[in-house]
């Protein structure tokens, strides 16, 4: 049997999204459940990829089958493509398996040429109504296929109405319409050297073709390398049959959503135009109208509308986006996709949700990406200082959190200004897809024109990214680089500050605020709380941070960073003594001095972690880093310490290392000079033991840096366990503590059986196993590291999302080796991949116990843990009902009867997930 590339919407359902793509799958399922949607066929993702791969040609297989279908079509419809009576005109559109809002254009109308038109016009005894598709066809297929631009087809119809002395298009009449579609051929065979095709065959060829090579363009594998979107064939073409908005005053187009999606509020949410068809809602050219408006207009489609939201709602368990397009008071359904939605909505929608008995937790949990999390810990305006601010003018609040930053007014400045490290803000009359780039790199987005379906605002949510959409009250000069609003003019260097919650605009700078995790955000994470595995610490040094971090649910410190309790401006003094000084003695006595200071930023730590464990590193960077460096500060330094400046100077020559990073630090330098390992074990202990007398527990956890033999542990160890036992001497109490090592040197990894027979716990220090693991400097490695993501070397950032494969079987190869000796070794990671949700899977996977990241990923964490955990009994089911029917099989042969196995599954899995 051949291949099949073409498949009717009856044929293919939601599942098939790999080759029907995401548009097409939704359209067969639509249709399948009776929703109606124009009869149509879809040329799968498999024939993009034999288009691309066949020199942009289709083959004959292929185009056979499309001939066929729309065969098919033209029977169902009861016209003929062509037809210069009653012509079957269709839409092409695009889409593939996940959805890229505005990359691949769709072309309207085709089938319409000069004998055609003067058919459409017959048959609807409206020759306005004709023309003015067939002026949008030309244009649009001149624009999408041809590559003209549309400034010529601008131009052409500026000049009809230049002519006619009137301002908008619906002021043309039938013989305007007609000039204009003149003129529109001309650009074309101008721009394009050849004439627009008459025959509408080739017309359907040439669209198709556009599509599928349109999969390969500069602005579609822009948007797929910003979104991490890896692994697709292709995009799937869609051909349908036309329905029309434009056709007059009972006709109309519209975008909704079934649940609001900027604050997940369970009420109808969308916006429609009368009149008008296509892209005319989310193109921002004219201002749309709310959707509950229409129950007064055409109160029989809203009724219909409002029972196909619940339909849709129910069937794919999920806020829908839809499109609608009302053709003569008959609606028709030509979209539907899980919508976009801010992180705040998405956490929202999941746990209503649950609590309206439409899905599971476990299902709820699975609908917010961890990732997404990261908006909701966005910044917010600081209320008490918006009240003083200058409000300039309010627009649509199209993407929730604030922003502060300097005016840009194209996406080429405000990606060279973000990458001076400016923050700015890019300010658009509306936003369009070449400007993703740099929409990425603003802290916000402002547009004058658009509604919260436009470009600015769905592309400004998907990014998590602030945006303050259709702002009328906002004239923008983009060639005089120049706002005006609220009677004030502003330019490049001007501050504005954003509030996407509200749709507010200031001048100047307001201070943003931290947020906080409760409502339904809280009980989210109190879900993934009751079905993750893996512990989520926090990296914190201070009791402030450790305070955040509890606040956001952290359950201990995985790593707390000593040397940053080096720095604060008392004690860098010390510190710079004992490195200064030329004997052990000297160093002892600057060492004493900053005991106190040490024990004193331990003790507060402990209070505020009371009965949590708290793991502390040991003294890491190298001793330079403490020193001045510029001649001022040497100057300064000598004066207070004493010393000439030449001393200085010698010392820093002295420390002075060509690679620093695998130089004198870590362990290195406790075990050169040992006196500062005592000292920071007598600082831990002798808290420990302030905060047991005050009735509290503390269970501390000493981690030696950087060690990759086990001699370099067993020798600080000594020392850590000799200043406990003269502390509990000294005090007269017993404490428990543990003593562990970071497994961050590749030697320390491959040898860690020998160092668990010493160490209590392994925490991995992935920044600097990747950096050794890889070879990669981490310092360095951003000059050559972009590139070869793009070149697809390294799928990701290797310091941003763990390299599996080959710093992940380092650490396989650890976890082995250690437990091979000590059976229940504690297991850690401390590294930024401890707040990366995919890193994190797999970290629950080798069997880490836990996680550890900064005080804003831990809700990141805590979501992604709980996602790890329910993926694997996920997959633990699927191998069990894959055991359940295969054991059927033998019973009752292929066709097993569904309700033996679901009534099997059911007694033996409480929850199914919903594929
Ligand atoms: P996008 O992927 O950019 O959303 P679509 O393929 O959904 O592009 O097309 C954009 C718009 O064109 C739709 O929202 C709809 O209004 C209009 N459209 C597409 N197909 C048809 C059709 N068969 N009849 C009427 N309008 C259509
Ligand atoms: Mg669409
Ligand atoms: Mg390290």
């Amino acid at each position: 049997m051949e291949k099949q590339y073409v498949y009717s919407f009856k044929e293919g359902n939601k599942d098939m999204k790999d080759i029907l793509g995401g548009k097409g799958a939704n359209l067969a399922e639509m249709t399948s459940i009776g929703l109606p949607v124009p009869s149509g066929f879809i040329i799968s993702t498999e024939a993009c990829k034999v288009f691309n791969e066949n020199n942009k040609k289709l083959t004959d297989e292929i185009n056979t089958q499309i001939s066929k279908k729309l065969i098919e079509l033209q029977n169902k419809m009861g016209k003929r493509f062509g037809d210069s009576k009653d012509p079957l005109l269709v839409s092409v559109r695009s889409g593939a398996a996940v959805s890229m809002p505005g990359m691949m254009d769709t072309i309207l109308n085709l089938g319409l040429n000069d004998d055609t038109v003067e058919g459409l016009a017959e048959k609807t005894g409206n020759k306005r109504f004709a023309y003015d598709s067939y002026r949008r066809f030309i244009q649009m297929f001149g624009d999408v296929v041809m590559g003209v631009k549309h400034e010529n087809f601008e131009k052409a119809l500026e000049s009809v109405k230049e002519e006619k002395e009137v301002e908008f298009d619906t002021e043309l009449d039938e013989d305007d319409l007609y000039k204009v579609i003149e003129l529109y051929k001309e650009a074309i065979q101008e721009e394009a050297g050849r004439l627009f095709p008459n025959d509408v065959y080739e017309q359907l060829d040439m669209a198709i073709g556009a599509v599928f090579a349109s999969w390969d363009n500069d602005r579609a594998n822009t948007y797929r390398r910003l979104n991490n979107i890896h692994g697709l064939i292709g995009t799937a073409v869609n051909v349908q049959s036309m329905v029309f908005g434009n056709m007059g005053d009972d006709s109309g187009t519209g975008v909704c959503f079934t649940r609001n999606p900027s604050n997940g509020e369970n009420k109808f949410y969308g916006e429609f135009l009368m009149n008008a068809q296509g892209e005319d809602v989310v193109a921002g050219i004219r201002t749309p109208r709310e959707i509950e408006e229409l129950e007064k207009i055409m109160p029989e489609n809203y009724k219909e509308l409002v029972d196909i939201r619940e339909k849709l709602e129910k069937h794919y368990k999920d806020m829908q986006d839809i499109e609608f397009t009302i053709e003569k008071g008959k609606l028709y359904i030509l979209q539907t996709r899980n919508g976009k939605r801010t992180a705040s909505s998405a956490v929202r929608i999941a746990v209503e949700m649950v609590e309206e008995g439409l899905i599971s937790k476990e299902d709820a949990l699975l609908k917010v990406e961890p990732g997404a999390l990261d908006q909701l810990l966005h910044k917010q305006l600081d209320e008490s200082d918006k009240k003083n601010a200058e409000l300039l003018t309010k627009g649509l609040p199209a993407s929730p959190g604030a922003a502060v930053g300097k005016i840009v007014f194209n996406a080429e400045d405000a990606k060279e200004r973000a990458e001076k490290g400016e923050k700015v803000i890019l300010v658009r009359i509306e936003t369009s897809p070449e400007d993703i780039e740099g929409m990425n790199a603003a802290q916000g987005i402002l547009t004058a024109r658009g509604g919260m379906t436009s470009h600015a605002a769905v592309v400004a949510r998907g990014m998590g990214k602030c945006c303050v959409a259709g702002c009328s009250g906002l004239v923008v000069n983009e060639s005089k680089r120049i706002i005006e609003v609220g009677g004030g003019r502003f330019g490049e260097d001007s501050i504005i500050t954003l509030d996407g919650s509200s749709g507010e605009v200031f001048a100047g700078k307001i201070k943003l605020i931290e947020p906080t995790l409760s409502g339904y955000f809280g009980k989210l994470m109190e879900w993934a709380d009751e079905v993750r595995k893996l512990k989520v610490r926090t990296n914190a040094d201070t009791p402030k941070d450790s305070q955040t971090a509890i606040k956001f649910g952290a359950e201990g410190i995985g790593l707390c960073r000593t040397e940053h309790m080096f720095f604060e401006a008392d004690r860098i003094k010390a510190v710079r003594e004992m490195i200064l000084s030329d004997n052990k003695e000297g160093r002892e006595k600057a060492l004493a001095k900053i005991l106190p200071m040490q024990k004193g930023d331990f003790y507060e730590l402990f209070k505020v972690m009371d009965g949590r464990p708290v793991t502390i590193r040991f003294l890491d960077p190298p001793l330079h880093e403490f020193l001045p460096k510029e001649d001022s500060e040497i100057e300064e330094l000598a004066e207070e310490m004493d010393v000439s400046v030449e001393k200085i100077k010698e010392k820093i020559e002295e420390l002075h290392e060509f690679n620093p990073m695998l130089g004198h630090r870590g362990c290195r330098l406790a075990i050169t000079y040992p006196e500062i390992a005592e000292m920071q074990s007598r600082a831990v202990f002798e808290a420990a033991v302030q905060v047991i007398e005050d009735g509290k527990t503390i269970i501390p956890e000493v981690m030696i840096p950087l060690v990759g033999n086990t001699k370099e542990f067993e020798n600080q160890k000594e020392i850590v366990d000799r200043v406990a036992k003269e502390v509990m001497k000294e005090n007269n109490v017993e404490f428990d503590y543990l003593v562990g090592t970071m497994i961050e040197v590749p030697r320390g990894a491959i040898t860690a059986d020998e160092i668990a027979e010493h160490a209590e716990f392994f925490s991995f220090g992935t920044n600097d196993l990747t950096q050794m693991g890889c070879g990669f400097s981490r310092d360095d490695s951003g000059r050559f590291l972009k590139e070869y993501v793009e070149l697809g070397i390294y799928k990701n950032d290797p310091f941003q999302t763990l390299d599996q494969k080959g710093v992940g079987e380092l650490m396989k190869i650890a976890i082995e080796k250690g437990k091979s000796v000590r059976k229940n070794i504690k297991l850690g990671i401390c590294g930024e991949h401890g707040g990366d949700p995919s890193s994190i899977e797999f970290c629950h996977n080798i069997g880490l116990n836990y996680v550890s990241c900064s005080p804003y990923r831990v809700p990141i964490a805590r979501l992604a843990a709980a996602h790890a955990a329910l993926k694997e009994e996920k997959s633990k089911r699927m191998q069990m009902i894959n055991e359940v029917v295969s054991d059927l099989k033998k019973q009752y042969g292929e066709n097993v009867p569904l309700e033996k196995l679901e009534g099997i599954l059911k007694s033996r899995v409480g929850w199914l997930c919903e594929d």
